[in-house]
């Protein structure tokens, strides 16, 4: 099987993960796709707006299984359940256990710092890497981006494919920046999403 792996803090999911995910299920063929909402993140601080159940619940709620596509997509608690931190590598080894074939799907703005990430090299080994672009001015910096995909070609025998997408422009920090001021985010989130923040657990909204 070929299996997509998905990865971030997720705090909100919102539409341009949604977006990226579903673009990279039909573009990579994927059998399947896992998204694995960060357990302690290694690369950032999880925002205290969100508990981890909320963040996992939202990512359930912006896959519901209402289509041939979101049923490919699952979303899993591996990293969530894990008491130490959430390596992308730990994840792989993991998933990578029934023989897969793996492929990791990254945003730009992460992979541009991929040679930072733990056992970084080994990764590259470990899966083809499948890259979402985040924005438009990604677009001006497309040549840094494809500099620095030969740059890993070369150096490590990086596998990495582009995906043909038009991005999503929204983030995290721009979702709870707007929640803060009590601004509507409809239009950012998935509908599930809406109603969790409307309605779920978290009283602060
Ligand atoms: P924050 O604003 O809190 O830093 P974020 O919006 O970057 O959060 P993450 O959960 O950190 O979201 O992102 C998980 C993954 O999704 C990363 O690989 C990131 O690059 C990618 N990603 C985030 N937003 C988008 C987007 N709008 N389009 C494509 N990929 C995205």
């Amino acid at each position: 099987m070929r299996v997509g792996i998905f990865g971030g803090t997720f705090a909100p999911i919102h539409n341009g993960h949604v977006n990226a995910a579903h673009q990279f299920v039909k573009e990579c063929k994927l059998d399947r796709l896992y998204v694995i909402p960060a357990g302690t993140p290694p690369h950032k601080k999880a925002p205290e707006m969100f508990s981890s159940q909320d963040r996992l619940e939202m990512a359930r709620l912006a896959f519901p299984k209402d289509d041939a596509l979101n049923e490919k997509i699952e979303v899993s608690d591996f990293e969530i359940n894990r008491k130490e931190k959430s390596y992308t590598y730990n994840t792989l080894l993991e998933f990578s256990k029934d023989g897969d074939e793996l492929v990791l799907l990254c945003g730009t703005d992460m992979f541009m710092s991929f040679d930072s990430w733990y056992r970084f090299k080994e990764l590259f080994g470990m899966c083809t890497l499948c890259l979402a672009l985040r924005n438009n001015s990604d677009t001006e910096n497309l040549k840094a981006i494809k500099e620095k995909k030969s740059e890993f070609e070369k150096k490590y025998g990086a596998k990495i494919l582009m995906l043909d997408m038009k991005p999503f422009e929204v983030s995290s920090t721009e979702v709870r920046d707007l929640i803060s001021k009590g601004k509507n985010i409809s239009n950012l989130v998935p509908a599930g999403v809406w109603e969790f923040l409307k309605n779920g657990s978290n009283r602060n909204i």
